[in-house]
């Protein structure tokens, strides 16, 4: 995603303190502790730190009354292989605290430890699993900061536009003002100058940096979105988006608008955080290309094509087939499988191309994941390991888990998540183009069944080739 260090910390700020307290009717409800995340471990106490991840995290249980006041973290990792020390685990710990120790996954990448949020599966705290947590729910219309408009059913709409889900949530985010610009940060009590970097001149607020600001007025002009005193953009940061999303509004017509208002952050955020400026012609010319290849790539996914695909990678493959229509890139299915009593975590993935090679395959199984959401993302990092190994820089992937595709394009969003987060941050480097779309699970059954047999197997298996010559 670029985001620079700072962003991050910053995210990190507001997403991580050491305890909530959710409030209700004024007066604090009980102590939630957040569970302690993995990286080198190195400030973690292994008795008294909820980094166990057990339903609801907590130290660690010993295997007998003796618990090793000068046991660390490190210890019981071998940095080597990066891998837990099973000896030593099993001295220490209880057998089912060794299971759950054994699946969490170990980060290469010398980073502080983190807390996260163990009530929502992305590991960030909202305010609704806050008051789930308490066994209250809240329910009503969502009203604009400030205002007290009900914007409902704008932000409704957001989730109908056509385009990747990191848009749409971005979208949603614009309205919901939840954008980290200044006049937000100071709110947080970041003290920071509330003023505009890009044009030093006013305020900078959430409809200032996506529609006013003058570069960002440009960016709109050379899109040939239709601008006018009265029209777009105006003082409303609801009207200029809803300008795109009513089709009776002539912004409708603008179908590349989720990816310029994301390219005009982006812009924003390189002029903030690496003192560059973007001119307006280079935004427009990434956000229209980004805007028609994943249109295309919709077409060819959701389309009627897709059918001959997936006889492609049905084991009575053949050449003659209709291929679909030319696509310059590698489309890897991804897939994992998961079971609480299994042993193993399956994974599968298959790779396609458009030059009439037979499809690559890859299978295998390792120890059980955490949940299923785990296994998905180790499987989908395992895919991308293989995709760079095969030499593959210009993929596609797909897959039929929503949130892997959410916790890719929002890595700060899934602080539960950051160690593998950090893996596929460096490892997206390799690829000259990548995406990751979600497909049905219909559209995703050759590799389910890969995956499945994998899980099932009672041996370890690794296989990785071609394998579908007839
Ligand atoms: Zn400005």
């Amino acid at each position: 995603m670029g985001f620079a260090e700072r962003w991050i910390s910053w995210i990190m700020f507001c997403v991580s303190s050491v305890e909530y307290r959710v409030l209700l009717n004024g007066q604090p409800n009980g102590l939630i502790v957040p569970g302690r995340g993995l990286r080198q471990g190195t400030s973690i106490s292994i008795w008294t730190d909820p980094w166990v991840p057990a339903q609801f995290p907590r130290p660690a249980l010993s295997n007998g009354p003796f618990k090793d006041p000068t046991l660390r973290l490190p210890h019981l990792i071998d940095r080597r292989t990066n891998s837990w020390r099973k000896d030593l685990l099993a001295q220490h710990f209880d057998p089912v605290d060794i299971a759950l120790i054994e699946a969490i996954p170990l980060s290469s990448c010398s980073k502080a430890d983190y807390l996260g949020w163990h009530f929502t599966k992305t590991g960030k705290y909202t305010v609704k699993s806050g008051y789930k947590t308490e066994r209250v729910d809240v329910k009503g219309p969502f009203r604009a900061f400030g205002s007290g408009l009900v914007i409902t059913p704008l932000l409704a709409r957001v989730w109908k536009v056509k385009c990747p889900p990191k848009l749409q949530h971005f979208m949603w985010q614009v309205l919901s003002g939840c954008i980290s610009v200044s006049v937000n940060l100071r709110r947080w009590g970041l003290g920071c100058d509330v003023v505009c970097t890009w044009c030093e001149m006013e305020e900078e607020n959430i409809n200032h940096a996506i529609f006013l600001c003058p570069p960002t007025r440009q960016v709109w002009a050379l899109a040939h979105v239709l601008v006018g005193p009265q029209l777009f953009p105006t003082n409303s940061v609801y009207a200029n988006v809803d300008h795109f999303l009513d089709s009776k509004n002539p912004g409708s017509q603008v179908q590349a608008f989720p990816w310029l208002m994301w390219y005009i952050w982006k812009a924003r955020n390189t002029c903030v955080f690496e003192n560059q400026t973007e001119r307006p012609n280079e935004t427009v010319q990434v956000a229209e290309g980004e805007a028609l290849s994943w249109q295309e790539a919709q077409v060819n996914v959701e389309g009627e094509e897709f059918n001959s695909t997936l006889t492609c990678l049905a084991p009575g493959y053949r050449r003659d087939l209709s291929l679909p229509p030319v696509f310059t890139r590698q489309r890897c299915f991804v897939d994992a499988s998961w079971k609480a009593t299994d042993v193993f975590t399956g994974a599968g993935w298959c790779c396609i191309s458009s030059q009439g090679s037979p499809p690559v395959l890859g299978v295998t199984n390792f120890r059980r994941s955490l949940s299923p959401l785990h296994a998905e993302v180790e499987a989908f990092i395992w895919a991308m390991r293989c995709m760079i190994g095969h030499n593959f820089r210009d993929v596609v992937f797909l897959t039929d888990c929503s949130d892997l595709v959410k916790m890719v394009y929002f890595l700060t969003d899934w602080p539960a998540f950051a160690t593998y987060l950090d893996d596929i941050r460096i490892d997206r480097e390799e690829f000259s183009l990548f995406s990751l779309l979600y497909v049905s699970r219909n559209a995703n059954v050759r590799t389910d069944s890969l995956a499945r047999q994998a899980r099932m197997s009672l041996h370890h298996v690794l296989f990785v080739d071609n394998f579908l010559t007839n």
